[in-house]
């Protein structure tokens, strides 16, 4: 008998074709030795969890709502907490659409919004999930410089113009102005201002995510670029160029995949037709769940915040005491990561290794930027670190760059 070798990869789609494994993905698998203290994932502390109010929520929950809340529900979200998050937001609840994680409303985002070629602008370096969501839609990037104020406005008005001279369609701009995943860092006020007026005045769409904007644990909080957006729109959300999505999974809990979008309505209704295709709802128990929880949200935003506060700035103290001059980093005023700048010349992936000798890693920082460069970056998460384990893991990374500098 003879059988047909059929070559199923050839079979797969273009758009397929140009998905690849994330890098953090296989970098981290060295990092994930026992013995290793790791400050590459992103993971929030699950000690913080709120495991005893989520029991007794999804008990009221099924108590309240019997099978309803086992049952299909509208792609839109459940009422209760799209009206929540809207009053909170000032817009009606037509502005809001609920999403399985703010993962899932980047893709739906990409799939309604991205046309081939279209130019999207990202941050340099920005966030790499967001990078793999917009992939599939075939967009071309331009990339973005930042500093520790966030984007860079001017030279993002001149990569507009270089672009608009090539005839390049510019689609959107993909933003993380607090405390941004990877660097820690916070856009200015002032840029805030200036980067929604310059894309509105060149037709050009924001997409502002924003799941850390409640974890601000130092420094002033500055209005969202949607809040700015509005305003700029006389207060008429159907107006606003800003769409901003942000998320449960950092105040609360990551794995119920509580999420929501804001924007103008043509855009909320695309995304329930796209969201109808992938998955029709956000499963109505998690949703359910999720509103039970809300009156405890403040609560567990303070416990989340002082936490992540006190290991930031330990890890910053470690890593003062114990990094190489010439090692430049990041002092974030929220959020759950930092950001480490070596000397030119340096290659943080050629160095996981002799980190990981010493049984400390990082995530090198090139994997987060759309277009290359970075190689003498990487990102250190605190937020489900010990404190003996920011002492001990920063003492190691210093000499692992003290002896690279050598
Ligand atoms: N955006 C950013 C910037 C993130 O860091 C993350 C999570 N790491 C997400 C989106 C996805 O979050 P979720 O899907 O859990 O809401």
């Amino acid at each position: 008998m003879t059988t047909t070798a059929f070559d199923m990869s050839a079979q797969l789609s273009r758009r397929a074709r140009t998905m690849n494994a994330s890098a953090i993905r296989e970098i981290l698998k060295i990092t994930q030795q026992p013995d290793v203290i790791s400050f590459a994932g992103g993971l929030p502390a699950p000690e913080l969890f709120p495991i005893e109010d989520v029991r007794r929520a999804a008990d009221d929950v099924l108590t309240r709502y019997g099978p309803a809340a086992l049952q299909y529900s509208t792609t839109e979200g459940h009422a209760p907490l799209r009206e929540w998050i809207a009053m909170r937001h000032g817009i009606p609840a037509a502005n809001v659409q609920i999403v399985t994680g703010s993962q899932q409303g980047l893709d739906l985002l990409g799939k309604v919004l991205i046309d081939e070629g279209d130019t999207v602008l990202v941050e340099a370096p920005t966030y790499l999930g967001a990078l793999q969501s917009f992939q599939p839609y075939l967009p071309r990037y331009a990339q973005i410089p930042t500093d520790d104020g966030g984007i860079d406005v001017e030279a993002l008005e001149r990569v507009l113009h270089e672009q608009q001279a090539q005839g390049q369609r510019v689609k959107l701009l993909y933003a993380i102005p607090n405390f941004q995943n990877p660097t820690g860092r916070t856009l200015s006020l002032e840029r805030r201002q200036a980067l929604v007026e310059l894309t509105a005045r060149h037709g050009l769409l924001i997409i502002e995510d924003d799941p850390y904007g409640e974890l601000r644990f130092s420094g002033e909080p500055a209005p969202s670029l949607y809040e700015l957006g509005l305003a700029l729109a006389g207060g008429d959300p159907e107006r606003n160029h800003v769409i901003y999505s942000s998320s449960f999974s950092k105040t609360l809990v990551p794995g119920l995949r509580d999420a929501w979008v804001q924007a103008a309505g043509p855009v909320i209704a695309k995304l329930i037709q796209a969201k109808q295709g992938s998955d029709l709802h956000t499963p109505t128990f998690n949703q359910m769940i999720i509103t039970e929880l809300l009156p405890i949200l403040p609560r567990q935003i303070e416990t989340v915040k002082r936490v992540y506060g006190e290991r930031g700035q330990r890890m910053i103290a470690r890593i003062s005491e114990h990094f190489p001059a010439g090692v430049e980093f990041t002092q974030p005023q929220g959020g759950m990561f930092l950001w480490v700048t070596l000397p030119q010349g340096l290659d943080t992936t050629a160095l996981l290794p002799r980190a990981v000798e010493r049984k400390v890693a990082y995530v090198p920082g090139s994997p987060f930027f759309a277009l290359g460069g970075g190689e003498n970056t990487m990102r250190l998460s605190y937020s489900s670190a010990a404190p003996e384990k920011i002492d001990q893991g920063m003492r190691a990374l210093g000499e692992t760059l003290s002896e690279a500098l050598a």
